[in-house]
């Protein structure tokens, strides 16, 4: 048995999403590219590479580790590109998509040769939260005005909108983008691609695929140009947990338990969006409140059910935890980062990466 902590991907969990992602791609012709931000756990691209048209990415980093690690086209895009990283930007990536004309018109001269595009921002998003919001007020991320693109159109040749955000209904969708037409329809008839970005839970149980590769395929023809998917999330939901072991238990006027792990270091994106963990089958009569070994006193999991009273030495494994997670994972109190392992489809686990007390050592300097 491996130590904890550890993640464990699932490939034949990922690869249910894979399967519908190839289905979207067959049935609406659009393309679909890995979001890196979400995931870069490049072990497991060799699977996801068959079923995806490649990768899109947020910095000069990702750009690269798409170039490098998984097959098919590669997206530059970043809020802000340096001047000093824009060699390296183009040398990586097939198309690369700027986020204001200010960077347009800042690299139009070096990124001559290059296939480019422009963020467009259409004001409304799927958020629920502010922080993650891409139409917040004052948002930086795109060009809003389309009086203002019209006058560059002449150096793009695709848009990218994001506006998505887990967003698990087709009728949003399908709303949203027939306001993103009425907005925009002038300047869509002007360019040969675009990337409708990620946030999309089409891969989600449920979710009417059928209507939304329709619905992908009409806007194609409509505007007459190629249409790309950025699934971040919905590429690898549901397949990955994270194992850890139980190392102590008190009582305080509920039961707590004390684990190897910590929500803060190693799943943060569910404390900054105030979420519990998930952890199955979360039944029985012995609730425990289920926390983190680092300091932070919120460092807590959540409140499960159990059917028997943990101990020290039980296994937990909370569910879900490929998104948003690995990507963010840190050395905050020196808590042991979690190893990296791969249920292959043959059931076999695999470890492909631990983390040593030398890694934390060269965090810093
Ligand atoms: C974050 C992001 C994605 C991926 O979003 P998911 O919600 O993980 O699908 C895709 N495109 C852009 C531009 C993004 O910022």
């Amino acid at each position: 048995m491996l130590k904890t902590p550890y993640y464990l991907i699932d490939k034949s969990l990922l690869l249910k999403n894979m399967e519908k992602i190839a289905y979207v791609r067959q049935q609406s012709g659009a393309k679909a590219l890995l979001a890196l931000k979400c995931f870069a756990t490049w072990s497991v691209f060799d699977l996801m590479q068959d079923y995806m048209d490649g990768t899109t990415s947020s910095s000069l980093f990702e750009v690269k580790l798409g170039r490098e690690k998984f097959a098919g086209e590669t997206h530059a895009y970043s809020v802000a590109y340096a001047d000093n990283e824009m060699a390296e930007v183009l040398a990586n990536s097939d198309k690369i998509i700027f986020n204001s004309i200010s960077q347009l018109e800042r690299f139009a001269s070096v990124s001559r040769e290059h296939t480019r595009g422009l963020r467009v921002n259409p004001g409304v998003s799927t958020s629920e939260f502010s922080l993650a919001d891409p139409a917040r007020p004052f948002s930086r991320l795109g060009e809003h005005d389309p009086a203002k693109i019209t006058s560059v159109i002449d150096k793009v040749s695709g848009f990218m909108f994001h506006n998505n955000c887990e967003n698990d209904s087709f009728e949003r969708f399908d709303e949203m983008l027939t306001g993103i037409e009425a907005r925009f329809g002038e300047l869509l008839k002007q360019v040969k691609w675009v990337s409708l970005g990620g946030g999309i839970h089409f891969t989600g149980e449920n979710y009417p695929i059928d209507a939304f590769c329709q619905r992908l395929k009409s806007f194609a023809q409509t505007w007459g140009v190629q249409v790309y998917l950025e699934p971040g999330e919905a590429a690898i939901t549901n397949s990955c947990s994270l194992e850890v072991t139980v190392l102590d238990t008190l009582f305080n006027g509920k039961h707590l338990a004390i684990v190897d792990s910590s929500i803060e270091a190693h799943l943060l994106d569910l404390l900054i969006y105030r979420e519990a963990a998930k952890l199955l089958p979360n039944q029985g009569e012995h609730d425990y409140m289920v926390c983190g070994k680092s300091c932070l006193a919120g460092d807590i999991f959540g409140e499960f059910k159990f059917e028997k009273p943990l101990q020290i030495g039980d296994r937990l494994s909370f569910q879900d935890t490929a998104g948003y997670t690995m990507v963010k994972k840190n050395w905050f109190n020196g808590v042991k980062m979690p190893a990296i392992a791969i249920k292959q489809l043959d059931g076999c686990v695999e470890l492909v990466k631990e983390f040593t007390y030398n890694d934390f050592v060269q965090g810093l300097s």
